[in-house]
């Protein structure tokens, strides 16, 4: 069931080479399937009802698991934070998306959905949908570090620096599991730090990583001009979507870095690739109703 697309990194100059995880299946996208690859597992092996999950109305995570849950045909519930986005699904892509695949969407307000961690609305989504295998925002526990330990395989041996973008970091971790002792990992946050390297020193036993802060552009889903016509020059030149909150943001950081010689021109440098895609629609009717140009 869990059969993944092989996939082979792309050369972009003779420094750079992009592994394209988007294309690991072809509807549950990049790192997110990862990630669920061996909770899905560990839900085939129970006795669940379905997955339930956690997300922004626009998550990434939310749109891979509801496709999940079609490919495989099994039910998923998500928890939306913001009530007020009930009455707007029909205007937003991801949302519409999920439900087509069937994902049954219950919408909490915005003071619940910070409370996702206590008991007590845990234990009050455990009535209200019992049996049912929880995955948290994000997708990030130790089985999905243990799938993202595989984007790495022995051939990327040759690179000395990998890049990768960094929401929760589980991603992140999984790649520092697998690298090669040799191998510098740069993580590109999508937010505005906070605990995230604590959070990733709980996963890792390397040292071999460090976090560059530099390039979330204002903060999470925060776009300026500059990245959006960056995006715009990459797809023209190379052919390939870059989203605007995740892989967009560590692209320009990694071009930039080397421009600056910041990463030297002697490093083969392998940035990963890791989806995203599907929340440009969402991006360009923010632009759009800004009168910004969208992202092509
Ligand atoms: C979720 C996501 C990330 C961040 O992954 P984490 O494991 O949360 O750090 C990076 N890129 C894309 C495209 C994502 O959807």
């Amino acid at each position: 069931m869990l059969k993944l697309n092989s996939i082979e990194n792309i050369q972009l100059t003779s420094q750079i080479f992009l592994k394209p995880e988007y294309k690991i299946h072809d509807t549950v996208s990049g790192n997110k399937f990862r990630k669920l690859k061996y909770n899905l597992e560990r839900f085939q092996s129970g006795d669940f009802e379905g997955i339930l999950t956690f997300g922004g109305a626009y998550s990434n995570h939310i749109s891979a698991t509801a496709a999940a849950g079609k490919a495989f045909g099994f039910p998923t519930i998500g928890i939306i934070r913001g009530l007020e986005v009930s009455n707007k699904i029909e205007l937003n892509p991801t949302l519409l998306y999920a439900r087509k695949c069937g994902m049954n969407l219950d919408f909490v307000t915005r003071q619940d959905y910070r409370n996702r961690h206590d008991d007590f609305f845990n234990l009050y989504l455990r009535d209200k949908y019992p049996n049912y295998y929880i995955i948290p925002e994000g997708g990030t526990n130790e089985l999905a570090i243990k799938g993202c330990e595989e984007i790495l395989d022995y051939q990327d041996k040759i690179f000395d620096i990998v890049c990768c973008s960094v929401g929760t970091g589980g991603t992140l971790s999984g790649i520092i599991n697998s690298s090669f002792p040799h191998q510098k990992i740069i993580g590109f946050t999508a937010l505005k730090g906070t605990f995230l390297k604590q959070d990733i020193c709980k996963f890792v036993k390397r040292s071999n990583w460090e976090l560059c802060q530099d390039y979330h552009m204002g903060g999470y889903a925060k776009v300026n001009l500059e990245l959006i016509k960056f995006i715009n020059e990459f797809k023209l030149e190379f052919n390939i979507a870059l989203d605007p909150i995740y892989t967009g943001k560590m692209m320009y950081g990694v071009f930039d870095l080397i421009s600056k010689g910041v990463i030297s021109d002697k490093d083969k440098v392998l940035v990963i690739h890791t989806g995203g895609q599907q929340g440009i629609e969402g991006m360009n009717q923010y632009l759009k109703s800004n009168n910004l140009n969208l992202i092509i």
